[in-house]
């Protein structure tokens, strides 16, 4: 595909997008368990306002927009209060919680190479729950990861923890709350164990963060996770989530300007002069930095309050109404409005199927298999159709029906065929697989359950990582999709 090469008239362009758009997930009917956070629409008009003021600013020279400088210090220190900290906190704003969590990482290795030259491979601890995130700051920086185990209640062991302590280890890391069950992790004995052993811990609040200190607050128990927890040296939280920013938000906080230090970047050679970076993009989109700051100004802690307390009497309902559907549970104890729900007997993919033909979208996830609900104050007028619906759903899929019966045939097909054939052989029928799982279309497929369950039952993880690359590789490729 070339540009166009005449331009168009804007109101037809508008028009195009209008209509691409209703292809799109429903959130602002609240169909939507992740992806969006939606407060109100007074909210979102303050948010999207304050952006368009500073659509053209750049944070990356705050000599040239000392107004961003100003709402950018504002909002880490804001956020630094919030969880904690005292005036030695330090941070700075990111496009989101990948970018505060690379940053972390980077900083934890530069540290230990000012620190402790001596160690030639670094090693960072954490819980398997933690974000790819760090799977990813792993890759980028060549830091070796050392995952261990949950305990029944999904939370970090902390033993385990501790006995992954080599020479190697730089940081231990915990969640506040995990994303993939909402819980939050026993930040005061990892911390501990991090101090005792002269190592940095880190604290993933990304998605808990704007929110965990306005529920304790409302009197639900909130366990300890912040800087007021000794040995914590950085957390992360995400301002486009639970603080409703506009996306491409979020702080990297450290417990002191020192450790701070060591995540800026300077060039001082080049001819286009000194380079000064303090993140990892280079042009720093101001609106986002003004969207983060507006929105908190407009809300302030009595607007939070409130939101949280819609949250949360939104998530009491839900929780109340899945554990009641027989066959259905929630994996663990959620801390906050994000949760994990699971089928004791039955196939939680083939309802997550279900749902999805009535219009909702909730994340499957494994080990063990479940859908995934992050909650906000827009989901409080569609419980009652949500739990109608997935009692419904759950009741569909514990009936026996012919389509289950193919599927799980094909199922047991698929696992003869992985156990047996050689991997050549098998790498080229998972790429004509990934073909046949989406019809040919860009996108995921609709009906998911019999991807889980063949991804779920692959003997080779490697062949999983093959099929997802050709996924990934052919949605954003034009021509093949035509
Ligand atoms: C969302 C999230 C992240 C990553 O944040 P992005 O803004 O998507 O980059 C990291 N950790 C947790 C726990 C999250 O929920």
């Amino acid at each position: 595909m070339n540009i166009p090469s005449h331009g168009r008239m804007k109101e037809e362009i508008l028009a195009d997008m209008r209509d691409a758009r209703a292809g799109d997930i429903q959130w602002q009917q609240g169909k939507a368990f992740s992806l969006v956070f939606q407060a109100n629409q007074d909210v979102e008009e303050v948010a999207q306002q304050a952006y368009l003021m500073y659509f053209s600013e750049n944070g990356l020279n705050p000599s040239a927009f000392p107004s961003l400088r100003k709402f950018e210090t504002e909002v880490v220190s804001m956020s630094a209060h919030l969880l904690g900290g005292d005036q030695n906190v330090a941070g700075n704003m990111t496009t989101g919680g990948t970018e505060s969590i690379l940053l972390a990482v980077k900083t934890a290795r530069n540290w230990a190479r000012a620190t402790r030259p001596e160690i030639q491979q670094p090693e960072i601890i954490l819980p398997i729950s933690a974000h790819p995130a760090f799977d990813k700051a792993a890759e980028y920086f060549d830091i070796r990861l050392v995952k261990t185990r949950l305990d029944d209640g999904f939370r970090a062991d902390p033993s385990a923890m501790q006995a992954s302590i080599t020479p190697n280890t730089i940081l231990l890391v915990g969640s506040a709350p995990s994303y993939p069950q909402g819980i939050v992790d026993p930040i005061p004995t990892i911390a501990q164990i991090a101090q005792a052993h002269g190592l940095l811990m880190h604290v993933d609040a990304c998605v808990g963060g704007f929110i965990l200190p306005f529920i304790r607050r409302l009197g639900y128990p909130v366990p300890e996770f912040d800087f007021s927890v000794p040995g914590v040296t950085s957390i992360s939280a995400d301002l486009h989530k639970y603080a409703y920013s506009a996306k491409g938000a979020s702080v990297i906080l450290y417990r002191n300007r020192d450790l701070r230090r060591k995540q800026y970047f300077i060039a001082t050679d080049w001819p286009g002069g000194i380079y000064a970076s303090p993140t990892m993009t280079g042009t720093r989109p101001g609106g986002a930095i003004a969207s983060a700051w507006a929105v908190m100004n407009f809300l302030g802690e009595q607007g939070y309050l409130e939101l949280a307390r819609q949250t949360m009497e939104t998530r009491d309902r839900i929780l109340a109404g899945i554990r009641s559907i027989p066959g259905l549970d929630v994996l663990g104890d959620p801390d906050l409005s994000i949760m994990a729900i699971a089928s004791r007997r039955g196939d939680i993919y083939a309802i997550g199927d279900e749902m999805s033909a009535r219009g909702w979208h909730l994340d499957r996830q494994q080990f063990p298999p479940s859908l995934h609900l992050t909650l906000h104050p827009g989901h409080a007028r569609v419980v009652d159709q949500f739990l109608k619906d997935l009692r419904q759903s759950a009741q569909i899929e514990a009936r026996p029906s012919i389509s289950k019966l193919r599927t799980r045939l094909g199922l047991r097909l698929a696992q003869f065929a992985a156990n047996r054939l050689p991997a050549g052989v098998l790498s080229r029928l998972m790429k004509s697989a990934s073909r046949f799982l989406t019809n040919g279309e860009a996108g995921l497929p609709q009906r998911s359950a019999a991807m889980y369950g063949l991804m779920g039952s692959l003997p080779n993880r490697g062949d999983l990582r093959e099929l997802v690359l050709d996924l990934l590789d052919q949605m954003t490729h034009l021509e093949e999709n035509r």
